[in-house]
């Protein structure tokens, strides 16, 4: 459902989801003079400390959902497991962006490959598996190494296993739960980059600068802008980004993990969302990320994705973001946290950019 026009200042964005990439959505959206309404089960939501409204229920209490299309006038999302019904369900009430079909793609590891790979765009080589026979057949198929992954609810490294040459098809699919799955060909890519691009209901798009991320045990650790790689893999990558989000249909801000390898530029996986590769724009850019998505989904004008400097993001986990004192000290770093009260092991509490005159 497209708006007739652009959503003014006052008006009440729906987000659901209470994490940082809420919270931080709400952060942009009240700069923007809007309200925001977060739909969250847990009580200590992150969101909950910087939104007006919120609605502590399940992502399936439909009296609850009801409740909440009712008084915005706007919904998205901040985490791609969104039960497609839930999404459904709102959309048939209020604006929704991104739509459900985008998310439907994003959340089924198999659908998303088809779709990408049917544009004619690179994937690794890839099989369904929907059980033990299966999975000796894809490997057979596809060769070792290979990543076995579920199809649904993956994210950092959970529900996935390198099959290399001495696992066996039983072993591998134990440990991912016997759950339906892809095995996915070992792609032996030198550098890890994403596409951060933003989609409006009129079709015009904005391509952010391609950060390269560096993970740690499965969890980003760094996004460094600029890339350390050739102008021309950067162009490639923001060529597939431009595909992707308009053959989806997109509306709002989506989060692209692609591969480099040699020449080739290959397409990891698709986040409908903003995306934690992303966070550097909200001191590198006039129009952080954030804004970006608020500003697409309320039918405004997007923000130029220019940017003004040159940028690392370092995600604080756990423990880490007791350094706040001596970040907070340092000139040139921008910090960023999250109002969690308990710092688990690998639980992203906070970030920080570091910030430095644009060079190239
Ligand atoms: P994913 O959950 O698909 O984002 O995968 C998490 C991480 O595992 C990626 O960021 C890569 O470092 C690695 N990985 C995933 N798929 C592959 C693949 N097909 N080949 C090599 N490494 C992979």
């Amino acid at each position: 459902m497209l708006p007739s026009s652009p959503l003014p200042p006052g008006a009440v964005i729906g987000i659901i989801g209470g994490g940082q990439l809420g919270r931080m959505l709400a952060l942009a959206a009240a700069q923007l003079g809007f309200r925001c309404h977060i739909f969250a089960p847990e009580n200590d939501s992150p969101a909950f400390q910087v939104a007006t409204q919120r609605t502590v229920a399940s992502y399936t209490d439909y009296d609850a959902l009801r409740g909440f299309a009712g008084k915005v006038d706007v919904v998205t999302y901040e985490f791609e497991n969104v039960p497609a019904e839930t999404a459904a369900f709102l959309a048939g009430r209020v604006v929704l962006a991104p739509g459900v079909a985008a998310l439907q793609t994003a959340q089924d590891r198999v659908a998303e490959k088809t779709f990408i790979s049917g544009l004619g765009l690179p994937v690794a080589p890839f099989a369904p598996v929907s059980d033990e026979r299966e999975l000796e057949d894809a490997i057979g198929r596809i060769g070792r190494p290979s990543i076995l992954k579920t199809r649904r609810f993956g994210y950092d490294g959970k529900g996935q296993t390198r099959i290399d040459g001495r696992k066996n098809a039983a072993t591998a699919w134990a440990e991912i739960g016997r759950a339906p799955a892809v095995l996915e060909g070992f792609v032996t890519f030198e550098r890890e980059i994403s596409v951060i691009a933003a989609r409006g209901w009129d079709g015009e798009i904005a391509i952010y600068d391609v950060p390269e991320n560096h993970h740690e045990n499965h969890i980003l650790r760094t996004s460094t802008v600029p890339a350390g790689i050739a102008a021309a893999t950067a162009r490639r990558a923001r060529e597939i980004g431009g595909r992707i989000i308009a053959a989806l249909d997109y509306v709002g801000v989506i989060g692209i993990e692609l591969f480099v390898a040699g020449d080739d530029v290959i397409v990891n996986e698709i986040a409908p969302r903003v995306h934690n590769s992303g966070h550097w724009t909200m001191d590198a850019c006039s129009v952080s990320q954030f804004e970006q998505h608020i500003r697409a989904i309320c039918g405004w004008p997007l923000g130029s994705p220019e940017r003004h400097s040159d940028v690392v993001m370092t995600n604080l986990l756990g423990d880490e973001v007791n350094a706040w004192r001596k970040l907070a000290a340092e000139p040139g770093t921008a910090l960023h946290l999250y109002g969690k009260a308990e710092a688990r092991r690998g639980r992203k509490m906070g970030h920080f950019n570091r910030v430095t005159p644009r060079q190239a």
